[in-house]
């Protein structure tokens, strides 16, 4: 009686199954049956068929149940395309009844008849007839009676007698399904995690393998990998006397699977069945190309597969599981690389507290995002930008975080909260950025007006105290403890080194200080796309001498401030040359604007006037020359530049001693040289022959030759669409969308906060262009500008450095713009070389 319709599919090693008809979990049955498991008959219900249910038609019932023996007990279980979008629970002994009640208490004893009996009525009230599940509370499992009360408590509750026909009871049952999936809860629950809104729902519904009765019974799940490290370690549990996923709900009183002093296992108790359990999971491995979980039932000492599903893992245990799938020859490496999410290599990149160190705990809270990181307490996100902008580390304090808090949690270095859970916003959020954070830390008390916290033990932590969160376990920590690098192992090294063999497209790291540069190298960055020069004025004792070159008079005072920048700036760079060992460093030249770089109130205005020795009134006054009404449109980059051309000249001098500095000890250094803000093809011309004065001029005076390159960062809308005259004179352009999306969008980077939230929400950004590169606008100027450059300079090198560089998306984008290569933030290499590995696969 093998059902031919398509849509009640018996399942046989040829029948027409398919993903997108009948589900994964029907797909994967057959799979399981052409390797010849041993599998109880099941039959698949298409997604045709379950919504028909579901809309109140009968299945033809006599064809259902057909292929199944008569006095079989049936199970049904959801499939649908893709598991991780959920579905009904699974209901088991569906058949049974007043007279198979009998026949069972014969075949396998009173209690495993009574227990069938009781759990079928169970789920069919509590799912079917959607009675109250604290109704069967209660009735005592002991009780001699128990199966009788919880007849009496079904009848009384739904004034009808329980169903005794197995057609009915299934009908019920798929009925409650396919109506449970195509609810209004579920179908949010399933469409938030990716499913489309007309996602269908398949049923399979399976001849039952007791678990229960004379001789081993029992049931439980398999697998060959642990799930936390994917290392190679037989895991799950088994449970005697039991059925469907009961081993793994009452963990205590659960079985090992192989021996184990601690107890009984199923190795002892069925050996053979242990032994063919192995070779099954071991065959479906090979056989399904994948890590697989079996579900199995025991019945009298034989072997019943009831079901396969990939592992459950976590970034670790996925990249091992990959390359172990590849290294043993059942995938390919190109397969490997696209098995893994390029963003969950972000859970093995972070810093962790070195669990050596001592702890010193002010309290704890959920971890929700992992890794480990140390900063100053700031309250609000403007706070936070503002510490980030100083370069400052700070940990952002938060009651809870809203989509405002978006750009502080960017500029962060953790993130911590008072309330939340794993899916606040703080926590998705925190991880989807790889941002170390701690969220429903209740017992530390936020005082957001006072600005302090208020540990369980007294102590008081101000704004601008030291604290550490480490988002690996939930911990809040005074002070700074010493951290450890993240850990990368062997496997994900092999990934990395896979990846680095089949993408075509370049990844550099954008790198200020040599600890950002030795980050870059370890994770084996092609070179630094973007070091801003500006960072290195903010270090100790430079501010105030940079101060002093800000306040100069004269031309001769600047120049003396100058001559002192210049052994500082060339140190840094000989550092960085060293750190990259030959690889391309790509130097922008100072950007900022120079009021960035005085103090803004007037205490830090009578300190300045102190250290240089100068009347307040002068400082006060020489400050407010220096403010601008707009400054991110004002006088900064290359405007400055052409401005108070000596900035650029002692840069340029320093980074060409450092060039020749760097290349005597080892490869020759050919550093780049990047002009920032350019709007007009004459800044370049103006900026190129003072620069390559420079270079003669130490070429000169050091008798040594180098070579250069120089180049452009593509930052607003009219250096792209100027390309064209603008490329004859340099060798590359690095398009900073940090810039380039704030002047097309004509949105401020720093305020946009305020109201992104709304536009996201009401649709006007499909998501913020700060964030996912706008590849409409913005996107249309970088293709605009390669072209146009690429039109009269086909060896045009051409990058994007800006915060999207690192995004699996731009990076796509990049490559089919034909881009040479991404820079993006050192943490995120790793994440780019997947991702642009994935591509090339
Ligand atoms: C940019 O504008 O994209 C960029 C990388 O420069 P910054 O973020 O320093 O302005
Ligand atoms: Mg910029």
């Amino acid at each position: 009686a093998v059902q031919q319709d398509q849509d009640i599919t018996f399942i046989t090693p040829t029948a027409p199954v398919a993903n997108e008809t009948h589900g994964g979990r029907a797909k994967c049955l057959q799979r399981l049956v052409r390797l010849d498991l041993p599998v109880p008959k099941t039959v698949a219900l298409s997604f045709d068929e379950v919504h028909r249910i579901a809309s109140g038609e009968s299945p033809d019932m006599a064809a259902l149940m057909a292929p199944f023996s008569d006095q079989a007990l049936l199970c049904v279980r959801p499939s649908s395309e893709d598991p991780d979008w959920g579905g009904p629970g699974a209901i088991l002994n569906i058949g049974i009844n007043d007279a198979r009640y009998i026949d069972l208490c014969d075949q396998l004893g009173r209690d495993a008849a009574t227990a069938m009996y009781r759990r079928f009525v169970q789920s069919y009230a509590i799912h079917v007839a959607r009675l109250d599940p604290d109704m069967f509370d209660h009735i005592a499992q002991d009780d001699p009676d128990s199966l009788t009360e919880t007849l009496r408590a079904y009848e009384e509750e739904t004034e009808e007698e329980f169903p005794q026909d197995p057609a009915v009871q299934l009908l019920e049952v798929l009925r409650s399904m396919a109506r449970a999936w195509e609810g209004t809860t579920a179908r949010l629950l399933r469409q938030a995690k990716g499913a489309p809104a007309d996602a269908g729902l398949g049923l399979v519904v399976q001849e039952m393998a007791h678990g229960m009765g004379q001789g081993e019974c029992g049931s439980g799940v398999i697998q060959l990998v642990n799930s936390k490290t994917g290392d190679r370690k037989i895991t799950g549990r088994y449970l005697s006397q039991s059925q469907g996923r009961d081993a793994l709900a009452q963990q205590s009183a659960a079985l090992f699977l192989e021996r184990d002093p601690r107890g009984p296992s199923l190795q002892e108790l069925a050996p053979e069945a242990f032994d063919q359990l192995i070779e099954h999971t071991r065959l479906m491995r090979i056989r399904l190309r994948e890590e697989m979980q079996a579900e199995f039932t025991i019945e009298n000492g034989r072997l019943h597969i009831l079901d396969g599903v990939r592992v459950a893992r976590n970034a670790h245990a996925a990249i091992r599981i990959a390359v172990s799938l590849a290294e043993d020859g059942i995938i390919p490496r190109e397969e490997a690389l696209t098995r893994v999410d390029p963003r969950a290599i972000n859970e093995l990149l972070h810093r962790q507290v070195d669990p050596d160190a001592p702890r010193d705990r002010l309290a704890s809270g959920i971890a929700a995002s992992p890794g480990a990181a140390s900063g100053k307490i700031v309250f609000s996100a403007a706070e936070a930008q503002a510490s980030a902008a100083h370069g400052e580390a700070c940990v952002l304090v938060r009651r809870e975080t809203s989509p405002e808090d978006i750009r502080g949690m960017h500029a962060a270095a953790a993130v911590l909260t008072e309330r939340g859970g794993m899916t606040s916003h703080a926590a998705v959020i925190g991880r989807g950025m790889g941002l170390p954070c701690v969220v429903g830390a209740s017992a530390l008390k936020v005082h957001l007006r006072r600005k302090v916290i208020t540990a369980p033990d007294g102590r008081e932590l101000r704004a601008g105290d030291i604290i550490t969160i480490d988002g690996t376990n939930g911990d809040i920590l005074a002070g700074e403890p010493p951290l450890m690098k993240a850990a990368q192992d062997d496997a994900f090294q092999t990934l990395m080194i896979w990846a680095d063999e089949f993408r075509d497209i370049g990844v550099r790291a954008n790198a200020d200080t040599p600890a950002d540069a030795q980050t870059a190298r370890n994770f084996k960055a092609q070179g630094i796309g973007l070091c801003r020069t500006e960072h290195m004025f903010f270090e100790g004792d430079r501010l105030t001498v940079m101060r002093e070159m800000i306040f100069a008079d004269t031309s001769q005072d600047r120049a003396a401030a100058l001559e002192r920048l210049l052994p500082m700036q060339r140190a840094d760079f000989i550092e960085l040359f060293r750190i990259m060992q030959g690889q391309p460093v790509c130097i922008r030249l100072f950007d900022p604007p120079l009021h960035e770089f005085l103090p803004h109130d007037r205490a830090g205005h009578r300190e300045l006037a102190e250290a240089l020795d100068l009347p307040l009134s002068d400082v006060t006054r020489r400050v407010e020359a220096l403010t601008e009404y707009n400054p991110m449109l004002g006088m900064r980059g290359v405007r400055l530049g052409i401005t108070v051309p000596e900035i650029y000249d002692m840069q340029a001098r320093a980074i060409f001693e450092a060039t020749i500095e760097a290349s005597r000890e080892g490869e020759p250094v050919v550093p780049e040289i990047m002009i920032p803000l350019v709007s007009a093809k004459r800044e370049v011309e103006l900026v190129k022959t003072r620069v390559d004065a420079v270079a003669a001029a130490v070429r000169n005076e050091k008798g040594r030759d180098f070579t250069y390159r120089l180049g452009v960062m593509v930052e607003t809308p009219r250096a792209a669409l100027r390309a064209g005259e603008i490329a004859p004179h340099v060798s590359f352009l690095s398009f900073g969308t940090n810039d380039l999306t704030q002047m097309t969008y004509g949105l401020s980077r720093d305020d946009a906060g305020r109201f992104m939230s709304t536009y996201v929400q009401q649709g006007v950004f499909p998501e913020d262009p700060f964030h996912d590169l706008d590849t409409d606008g913005v996107g249309e100027l970088l293709q605009i500008g390669a072209e146009r450059g690429r039109a009269v300079r086909p060896d045009l090198v051409l990058s994007i450095c800006g915060e999207h560089g690192g995004s699996p998306e731009s990076i796509a984008f990049c490559r089919d713009a034909g881009f040479n290569y991404v820079s993006c933030s050192p943490f995120r290499v790793p994440v780019a070389r997947l991702a642009a590995a994935q591509l090339a696969v």
